[in-house]
């Protein structure tokens, strides 16, 4: 049985180098985690880049920020290691905080140039808002998306965007795929049954994150149901998958 769907016909998917770009340590784990899994075990590399320092991400009021900030990084790298990731690199900008600014998106460039990665997993920065789920999407999280695209095309890309970088050795860099979550929309669906499991375990490494693991891992099973449930996979994780042409 074929274990990944494109609505749009597109090819399947063989990433030799996937690239996760997020604002925070957990929002890949939570939003790709099972696809990571799937694709490591495939044989494919998997590196996450964290944006922030997650430093605001806490309703203890006596765990200082540079105390969350490690605690997270730990976390994250922990749960990437149980997916059977390769490397998570942060960049510690201020969390809450974050703009797409030149700045970031240098950063990001290096990362892409460096890394070279096919296929790049990060958030569709038009989720604003869901008012059938009742939430607001955390702007970090749509800044994260927007410089991440920003970053893939076209500037990633070009040689001429912050020539300086070319000149430092970081060569273009064309990535053929991006997958945006979206949790609305998706047209391509990726059959996690297998990594299910691996998923729930890297979501419990975020212990900073996360009050009841059991309560989660019910919503994270229920959600990956209602995914796969339309074509025929126990649990899936769903994307909106763009194949660059140019
Ligand atoms: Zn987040």
């Amino acid at each position: 049985m074929t274990e990944q769907i494109s609505l749009l016909n597109q090819p399947t998917l063989k990433p030799k180098i996937i690239l996760g770009i997020a604002a925070h340590p957990d929002d890949l784990d939570f939003s790709a985690s099972g696809t990571m899994a799937y694709f490591a075990s495939k044989g494919s590399e998997v590196h996450y880049l964290i944006l922030t320092d997650g430093g605001q991400g806490t309703s203890d009021k006596n765990l200082a920020p540079d105390q969350l900030t490690k605690i997270r990084q730990i976390e994250q790298q922990k749960a990437l290691k149980i997916l059977g990731g390769k490397t998570v690199q942060f960049l510690d900008y201020p969390d809450g905080n974050l703009v797409n600014s030149p700045e970031l998106k240098k950063d990001i460039i290096k990362t892409i140039r460096t890394i070279k990665p096919d296929v790049v997993i990060t958030m569709d920065p038009t989720m604003v808002y869901s008012a059938s789920r009742g939430m607001i999407n955390h702007p970090d999280h749509r800044v994260a998306g927007q410089a991440a695209l920003d970053c893939v095309y076209p500037l990633a890309r070009d040689h001429l965007a912050y020539p300086e970088l070319y000149a430092q050795g970081y060569i273009p860099h064309k990535t053929k795929t991006i997958l945006l979550t979206n949790f609305d929309t998706q047209n391509y669906i990726l059959d996690i049954s297998e990594t299910i499991d691996l998923k729930i375990q890297a979501l419990k490494a975020h212990t900073s994150q996360i009050e009841d693991i059991q309560q989660t891992a019910i919503w994270i099973k229920q959600n990956s149901a209602n995914i796969g449930k339309n074509h025929g996979y126990q649990y899936a994780e769903g994307f909106i998958r763009i194949d660059l042409r140019v």
